[in-house]
């Protein structure tokens, strides 16, 4: 059988393929996989990863959204322990995973971050996640109170779990070569069995609507969500939280005794 030639790459999609060997040994040797994991990868492309990852992983789950890249790869990655679903990563229902499930992609970046919210809602169903991002986005999953980086993608990585910079990759890994810097994340997440899924929607909602609005204080840029007032005001209270900070400036626990106050007040 002759093999198959690739369709071009589509930038739109973010299709920056990786070509270094090393590279790809260096992800699989981070995302340790064992013989009775499940694997999710987003956005396979041609399979550079995937293969190493099937010869690992008792399945691999595979999300392509381009139909002809998912036609290729069903032909050059004839694997029986692979499940390619073609279709957007951001519409997969990632609450029907396995529980531990370990996620393992090189992230198409024009839709990393909404993907990493998505995946971090789930902590229950994902044990950790080993993902190439652009540095811009690694450094705002480590970042602090206070410095540019930090945002809700900071602060809700930050409480549902630990993220470390493996390693940097240079453009010259990927074929088209992509115009920012990368970096290899590991984000091992805090299991989620305990979680109060109430408390825990609410604190999603309580952070993202603190940095809706970066510019505003925090108290009207809750009222633009649709928090209400009367609320509020005893949560920040209770929090001794001033609601004419910005978002930027609380830490993670800040914002954690907020939502409980807020919390308690909705229920
Ligand atoms: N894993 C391959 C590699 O490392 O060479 C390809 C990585 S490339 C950076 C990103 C891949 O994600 C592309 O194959 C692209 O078609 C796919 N993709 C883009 N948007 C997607 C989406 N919303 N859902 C699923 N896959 C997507």
């Amino acid at each position: 059988m002759t093999i198959p030639s690739p369709p071009p790459p589509l930038k739109r999609l973010g299709q920056h393929f990786l070509i270094d060997p090393n590279i790809v040994r260096k992800i699989i040797h981070e995302a340790a996989i064992s013989p009775e994991d499940t694997v999710l990868e987003i956005g396979p492309g041609r399979g550079v990863l995937t293969g190493p990852l099937c010869e690992l992983a008792s399945q691999v789950i595979a999300i392509e959204l381009d139909k002809k890249l998912a036609a290729y790869l069903k032909q050059v990655c004839p694997y029986p322990n692979l499940d390619l679903k073609v279709g957007d990563a951001l519409e997969f229902p990632v609450e029907t995973l396995p529980p531990g499930t370990v996620v393992v992609a090189n992230l198409p970046y024009y839709v990393s971050t909404p993907l990493l919210f998505q995946l971090l809602e789930q902590p229950s169903r994902i044990n950790r996640m080993i993902v190439m991002l652009q540095l811009e986005v690694a450094k705002r999953l480590a970042a602090k109170p206070g410095s540019q980086d930090y945002g809700a993608l900071s602060v809700l990585s930050q409480y549902r779990g630990k993220s470390r910079v493996a390693f940097k990759v240079p453009a010259s890994c990927f074929r088209p070569r992509p115009d920012v810097e990368s970096a290899v994340v590991t984000l091992s997440l805090f299991s989620g069995e305990k979680e109060d899924e109430p408390f825990s929607q609410l604190f999603t909602q309580t952070v993202r609507a603190a940095f809706a609005h970066r510019r505003k204080t925090m108290v009207n840029s809750f009222r633009d969500s649709g928090f209400l007032m009367p609320i509020l005001q005893e949560a920040f209270d209770e929090a001794r939280i001033d609601p004419k900070r910005r978002a930027e400036t609380l830490t993670v626990q800040e914002f954690i005794t907020l939502a409980k106050a807020i919390h308690l007040r909705s229920i």
